[in-house]
């Protein structure tokens, strides 16, 4: 298994002129371009590597600035020492898009998204820099990556992860992350998981939670997911976790084959009565959407039996708006 790695056992992991050679722990800054304000804009990037060889783990957030739960995440991991395998490597990059971070918005000041500008190119506008950077300098030196999102907007996913069923071995590694669902989701043309799986390199994505919220539970969610995986790879021992024993509770994550979402048929005030997460039955009330002014109210209804696995949390809807985010476990 050991030779299937990308970085072979002594050699050393480059990034731009850096060489990071086993049992060294070293933090740089991949500069990207140059505010106008001539503040270099830079991707401060963590790795770890043990002494005894194993695969080259990426973890990445904040490729919309303003999903603060992914950032979260690695940053916790850092603090608590986590990202330091016992064998192979792991590269954290805590904060991807730092311009949207500074601006609590999901896109670059070019208004473009990063996750949709892959490969890049180093002279395009700036989501292209930064996807070039990230295409050119860590996606061929990793094995396999979990890229850390929460929905979009006022979106709120319950704790998910995102992946081809059947392809390479997503599968397996979603299995053992054991978010609480498990999406079937095609590949986005120009986002890195396209271009990772081009490279031949697993990427898989978390969404938990919504953007600019910090939320307790897809944090946890998938610090434990994570940790079951490096166990999974090899990179650490069960007895690495012993102050985190639930880390191994047992978890039978729920296979969405498809879903779609449910939108509003009338503008108004939205009022959710369903859990996020729970399974929903034909005909149940899910939410109501009102005028402001006491005169109407229409229910919200569920179609199908299904599990939501996101709601929107923005109070007021306007037509077409989408509501929830339901998952169904059959094709
Ligand atoms: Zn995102």
């Amino acid at each position: 298994m050991q030779n299937e790695n990308t970085v072979q056992e002594g050699e050393a992991i480059r990034i731009r002129n850096t060489s990071i050679y086993p049992g060294e722990h070293v933090q740089i800054s991949l500069e990207i371009a140059k505010l106008p304000s001539r503040t270099p804009i830079e991707i401060p990037i963590y790795i770890y590597r043990a002494k005894e060889p194993g695969p080259a783990l990426l973890l990445t957030a904040g490729m919309h600035g303003d999903e603060i739960n992914g950032v979260e995440i690695v940053r916790q991991m850092i603090a608590n020492k986590l990202t330091i395998p016992k064998r192979g490597s792991v590269i954290a990059i805590p904060l991807l898009n730092v311009y949207g971070f500074l601006n609590f918005s999901r896109e670059v000041p070019d208004g473009k998204d990063i996750n949709r500008s892959f490969p890049g190119s180093p002279t395009g506008s700036l989501a292209s820099r930064v996807a070039h950077a990230f295409s050119e300098e860590v996606l061929p030196i990793i094995d396999l990556g979990i890229d850390f999102h929460t929905g979009g907007g006022s979106i709120n996913n319950y704790s998910q992860i995102r992946c081809v069923f059947g392809e390479g071995n997503n599968d397996e590694l979603a299995r053992v992350f054991a978010p609480s669902f498990i999406i079937n989701a095609k590949l986005r043309e120009r986002s890195l998981r396209h271009t990772a799986t081009k490279m031949g390199k697993s990427i898989l994505v978390y969404e938990g939670g919504e953007a600019l919220r910090l939320s307790r539970s897809p944090v946890r969610d998938a610090i434990r997911g994570t940790l079951r995986l490096m166990h999974h790879l090899d990179m650490i021992d069960r007895e690495d976790l012993r102050e985190m024993p639930d880390t191994f509770n047992q978890i039978e994550p729920i296979y969405i084959q498809r879903s779609r979402w449910i939108r509003a048929k009338a503008a108004g005030i939205f009022r959710t009565y369903a859990r996020n997460g729970s399974f929903i039955e034909k005909g149940q009330i899910l939410a109501t959407i009102t005028d402001p002014f006491g005169e109407f109210k229409v229910n919200v209804k569920a179609t199908e039996d299904a599990y939501i696995v996101a709601v929107n949390h923005h109070p007021v809807v306007n037509q077409g708006d989408a509501l929830f985010h339901i998952g169904f476990t059959h094709e």
